[in-house]
């Protein structure tokens, strides 16, 4: 077996304990005789799987008493309808801020379904190279919520402060940074999340909700998109996307076995820092994103020629770094350096780039 390290922005690596302890248990879990893809969502194997990936979750991001874990599908692009769904009636209006495509994607969905929604802050004019400052006198009073997207996964930036929104929930899109570090959730009325980034194989949406936002949803409202329901159910109204969950349980584990978030923090820095201490001490690759914007698991750079770029991509491939392409809509380079990417990878990766920089000279 010869394993790459895999810098994809999603779906991405997962710890390769994760995947040998699901293979172990592929065939037949413990004493039960079936694959969990096998199994029913009501047995009693199954329900101490998701009962377990729930606690297991909590205890990692201390999440209070008072909000509900649900595991749903439709991935982190269906909750952009779903966040508008169920809380706009609280006010009748809600406040976005956009900065990248996805907070974009966001904005415009609760726009397409008729909302009063508002754009109070974007970075769109600086190529989002950096997250706004969001003060409370920029938002609406009366807003409903008011949505970020806490890392943005494209442009590899992340706000390095919870903005303030004072009694206006904070909904945020945590799809590329979800348990990468602790993060007080108590200063959040809704995180969402996308699986396939840093948590799960594709196919699992996680919606941490605090109790008291259950009670705006839309009355004529997809019974699929309500969290009332699904909170009521356990996340099993209807067929849960049961082996992705497993899995979930699998990656949670690896973390709290290794100490928890704050340890994965600490690697994470550390990680990242050797990627950002080289960029900052040569002048043959741009970082774009300003320093006090920069994410810890997406790393942006470009050589200033498209031509090379793509080489780099290629010759890196070669080597065994894959998909360091940046995304389609903003070119360059991106390195995915998610929680199960490990500290060699990213090492093996700055090597690589010395080399290239040293054989293919600039004009
Ligand atoms: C990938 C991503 C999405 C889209 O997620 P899907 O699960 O594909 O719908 C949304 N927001 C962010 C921040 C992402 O990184």
């Amino acid at each position: 077996m010869n394993r790459v390290y895999n810098f994809s922005a999603g779906p991405s690596m997962l710890p390769l304990e994760v995947l040998e302890k699901a293979a172990s248990e592929l065939v037949c879990y413990g004493e039960c005789g079936m694959s969990v893809m096998e199994m029913s969502h009501r047995s009693p194997d199954y329900e101490a799987i998701i009962n377990d990936a729930e606690k297991m979750l909590r205890d990692l991001m201390n999440i209070p008493d008072n909000y509900k874990v649900l595991f749903l599908q439709g991935g982190a692009s269906t909750q952009f309808a779903a966040v508008p769904l169920n809380l706009i009636k609280r006010t009748g209006k809600a406040d976005y801020v956009v900065s990248g495509q996805f907070s974009g994607k966001a904005f415009k969905e609760a726009q397409k379904l008729g909302y009063d929604v508002k754009c109070i802050a974007t970075t769109k004019d600086d190529n989002f190279d950096h997250v706004p400052v969001i003060t409370k006198d920029m938002i609406r009073p009366d807003a409903s919520y008011v949505h970020i997207c806490f890392n943005n996964t494209i442009y590899g930036t992340k706000y390095g402060y919870i903005p303030d929104t004072g009694d206006i929930p904070l909904v945020a899109d945590m799809s590329s940074c979800i348990i990468s570090e602790p993060v007080d959730v108590s200063k959040f009325g809704v995180i969402y999340a996308g699986a396939q980034k840093n948590m799960a194989p594709a196919g699992l949406t996680l919606v941490i909700v605090r109790e008291d936002l259950l009670d705006y949803a839309e009355e004529k409202m997809p019974t699929m998109l309500e969290w009332k329901t699904m909170a009521e159910n356990g996340s099993m109204y209807n067929t849960p996307p049961c082996y992705t969950i497993y899995m979930a349980k699998l990656v949670y584990e690896w973390i709290l076995d290794m100490g928890g978030l704050e340890v994965m923090k600490a690697r994470n820095v550390e990680k990242a820092a050797v990627l950002y201490d080289y960029l900052d001490n040569q002048n043959y690759y741009i970082a774009p994103v300003k320093k006090d914007s920069r994410s810890m698991m997406n790393v942006t750079f470009v050589t200033g020629d498209a031509d090379l770029d793509k080489k780099f991509a290629s010759e890196a491939a070669k080597a065994g770094l894959k998909n360091l392409k940046g995304h389609r809509s903003v070119g360059g380079m991106r390195a995915s350096i998610y929680n199960a990417m490990p500290r060699a990878g990213v090492e093996k990766l700055v090597e690589f780039m010395k080399a290239f920089a040293e054989a293919n000279p600039k004009n």
